[in-house]
């Protein structure tokens, strides 16, 4: 017996090796073995088996088996094998990408007691505890009269020390414990859960009809869920969900933002309980090892989670969900694989014959456009669930308010101001949105207009109040103290610009003392439990305004909040980036969409510099389809995807002009080579200079009329990329299919 296998190094290739008689009861694909591989013991994971071996040379044999049962499944590693080809990326860092690093067995995870009572307990043995033992007589009897079996920590609320109480009342024979695993980080980072009455709408009924069929008819079919802010999404999730599992199969959701996970996994766990696992960036590498293994073992039958929970190991995968679909965390930008967990989905569903829902109230134009193709079908909610209307919107042009009111370099325009505070008087909430964190993000000179930048990165530090601190945004390099003078003239005329969520909230503090404020964004949000507790408190009432960067901006659900207010519409507008406007649609739009989801209408405040700007103007009237038809056509016109197909070789290296002298090289090298190929570049990034290193790029574009498939730019880049290595080991070359980003 042999098989082949395949090794977390970059290489595409697998190896074969023989199996002694001692392990051929336990080869299975999917298994993880160990072997020698020039002189060192490596794990490698078995991707096939035969009788035969087609390989000429010497063949050794494996030393050990490693697993029991399958870490990874036959549609999961075609995955991988795809995601290699497509993404030129060699497999086995792609296989190291989608599996957990270690896969250790050292991490226990926290167990819970239960208690209940015994059935032969009766009235009488209640009667026997002695009156000193207060505490056992008011356990025994609470869970005398509920009969259910109960979480020991719960009953804290009754004694101080229940755990010792229930083993005393134990040991007389009067109640059962037993013990109950609970998953990492599901139960600290979910919402309470709350039992909700849903009674379905005919438009809901009818979409959850539709991907319910593609479930119980085992096809693969991909759809585009457009549904506005509010009409219900979650929900409809949830309940295509119940009828995947109902039919034996499993669920994937994902989302796009780790604010939002602690809302909707304590939704989903109201339903499915302790059949939920989450995948996401706070587990540590042994949480993360041990819920693969139980996710292989089948404990979880629903797994929600950021990007990489798309290579879960669920077997039978009958529903996934993107939700956010337009979200750019879906792609991952570096390391490679340069993936995007979208198009992972859509394989992966075809594999799996599963329905892939893509969900959003503002869908990508990628998305948009292949539905209009008939690549996706459409699911639309046109309307808010309930009857809740849509806010009433006004925009602020900031220049105009400050010619007229007289006052410069206002944070909040008089209006936003009066808002709030009528808000505040009726005990209602408030949702602010400054998507840029720190307090300033330019410290300038007065004199010569200096900027005081990163010394890695080509970019302006983010003054930060709380800290003290100057600090890169990209690669978070903090100069000692901060200077008082310029760097370059020694005028002492140093000044902040621009604001930052620390600078929204002081002046919040300032201007409503008696307000109870909170921000959120990846500064106040270290850790999962600091997320969780700030958006329960809010959905509690116990704060009144919220301030965040774009992670309050979607997918939650308040039902106080009833005003949003946009301090600055413009951050980001000017970026040269042909996405730039879209992106700043979707988060006015998305924001928006958190006020006024119930019976209280909401309003949004939009603040801008820009008031004239067609993005702004029609983000301001949630005006969607005009939008988008505006953007289409602009994107038809310059030839930008949706229209076409892109690619992006980005060079970087610490010395510039050999940076730049490899990228001209490639150019003529490359020279009659890309027929039919627009080619822009090379030229500097819009970021050129990032920690460290120089980068300049070429972006490869075709039209969609020349490529249907994308199938011409791509067999160029294999020939061209996949196998090519930079003869000089002091640059790098990465290659981006489908890059989300220009800059
Ligand atoms: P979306 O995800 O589209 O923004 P949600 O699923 O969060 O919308 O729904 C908005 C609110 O309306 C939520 O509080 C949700 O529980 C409630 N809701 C939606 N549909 C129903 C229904 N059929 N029955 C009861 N409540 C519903
Ligand atoms: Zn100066
Ligand atoms: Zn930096």
């Amino acid at each position: 017996m042999f098989v082949q296998v395949a090794f977390p190094i970059s290489s595409y290739q697998t190896f074969t090796y023989k199996v002694p008689e001692t392990f051929q009861k336990s080869i299975q694909v999917g298994i993880r073995v160990k072997t020698s591989f020039g002189k060192r013991v490596v794990v490698g994971i078995v991707v096939g088996i035969s009788k035969m071996n087609s390989f000429k040379g010497k063949t050794k044999s494996i030393s050990d088996v490693v697993d029991s049962s399958p870490i990874l499944s036959k549609h999961l590693w075609n995955v991988i094998l795809w995601m290699s080809q497509y993404y030129l990326t060699p497999l086995g860092q792609v296989a190291k990408s989608v599996l957990p690093a270690s896969l250790s067995l050292k991490y226990k995870p926290p167990i819970k007691w239960m208690v209940e009572i015994c059935d032969s307990f009766t009235e009488e043995n209640l009667l026997s505890i002695p009156v000193r033992a207060k505490a056992q007589a008011t356990i025994a009897e609470i869970l005398y009269h509920s009969k259910k079996r109960t979480l020991i920590t719960t009953l804290n609320e009754y004694v101080s020390n229940p755990l010792d109480i229930c083993r005393k009342l134990k040991s007389k024979g009067f109640v059962r414990m037993s013990e109950i695993v609970s998953p990492p980080d599901v139960t600290g980072f979910t919402f309470d859960p709350v039992q909700k009455k849903i009674k379905f709408n005919k438009e809901q009924a009818e979409t959850i009809d539709k991907i319910s069929k593609a479930i119980s008819n085992n096809i693969y079919q991909p759809f585009l869920l457009h549904g506005v802010t509010g009409s219900g999404k979650t929900e409809i999730y949830i309940e295509a969900a119940r009828n995947a599992i109902q039919s034996g199969k499993t669920v994937i959701i994902l989302l796009p933002e780790i604010s939002l996970t602690p809302q909707i996994a304590g939704r989903f766990r109201s339903v499915f309980g302790e059949e939920v696992a989450l995948w996401h960036s706070k587990l540590t590498p042994a949480q993360r090892a041990w819920t693969w293994k139980e996710i292989c073992s089948d404990t979880f039958k629903v797994v929600i989670g950021a990007r990489s929970a798309i290579f879960s190991p669920l077997k039978k995968v009958g529903l996934i969900v993107i939700d956010e679909e337009q979200e750019s965390s879906f792609k991952q930008e570096a390391p490679a694989p340069r993936y995007h967990a979208r198009d992972v989905a859509l394989v992966r569903g075809r594999y799996e014959k599963s329905a892939v829902v893509l969900a959003s109230a503002t869908p990508s134009l990628e998305s948009y456009y292949n539905q209009i193709l008939g690549k996706l079908d459409l699911l639309h909610l046109s309307k808010r669930f309930g009857g809740a209307k849509y806010p009433q919107t006004h925009i602020v042009d900031m220049i105009k308010d400050q010619e007229e009111s007289g006052k410069y370099g206002l944070i909040l325009s008089g209006l936003l101001q009066d808002k709030i505070e009528d808000r505040l008087g009726k005990g209602e909430q408030v949702i602010l949105l400054q998507n840029r964190r720190g307090y300033s993000p330019v410290m300038r000179c007065g004199d010569c207009g200096e900027v005081v930048s990163c010394r890695h990165c080509n970019v302006s530090l983010t003054f930060h109040r709380n800290k003290k601190k100057l600090i890169c945004h990209y690669c978070g390099y903090s100069p000692d103290g901060i200077s008082e003078s310029c760097n370059s003239c020694h005028s002492p005329n140093m000044k902040f610009f621009g604001t930052g969520t620390q600078r929204v909230e002081s002046i919040l503090e300032e201007t409503f003392p008696k307000a109870k404020i909170k921000r959120l964004d990846l500064d106040t949000t270290k850790s999962g439990a600091k997320i969780t507790a700030i958006l329960q408190s809010f959905e509690k009432g116990e704060i009144d305004i919220l301030i965040g960067t774009q992670m309050i901006a979607k997918g939650l659900d308040f039902s106080n909040a009833t005003l949003v207010g946009i301090i600055n519409a413009d951050v980001g507008l000017h970026l040269p980036d042909f996405r730039a406007g879209e992106r700043i649609f979707q988060l006015i739009y998305q924001a928006s969409g958190r006020a006024g989801r119930r019976s209280k209408l909401g309003e949004v405040v939009i603040q801008t510099y820009n008031s004239e700007n067609p993005v702004i103007k029609k983000a301001a009237k949630l005006d969607l389809k005009a939008y988008y038809n505006i953007i289409m056509s602009e994107r038809k016109e310059l030839n930008y995807p949706p229209f076409s197909w892109i690619a992006k070789v980005v060079f970087t290296g610490q010395n510039q002009q050999s940076v730049e002298n490899s990228s001209l090289k490639m150019m003529q090298m490359l020279k009659g080579r890309f027929k039919g190929l627009d080619v822009l570049g090379p030229a500097p990034c819009y970021f050129e200079k990032l920690r460290g290193n120089y980068r300049t790029q070429i972006v490869f574009k075709i039209s969609r009329e020349l490529d249907p498939n994308g199938k011409k730019l791509h067999s160029f880049l294999e020939k061209n990329f996949f196998e090519t290595q930079m003869k000089s080991n002091h640059i790098k070359m990465s290659v981006n299919v489908n890059p989300l980003s220009l800059l």
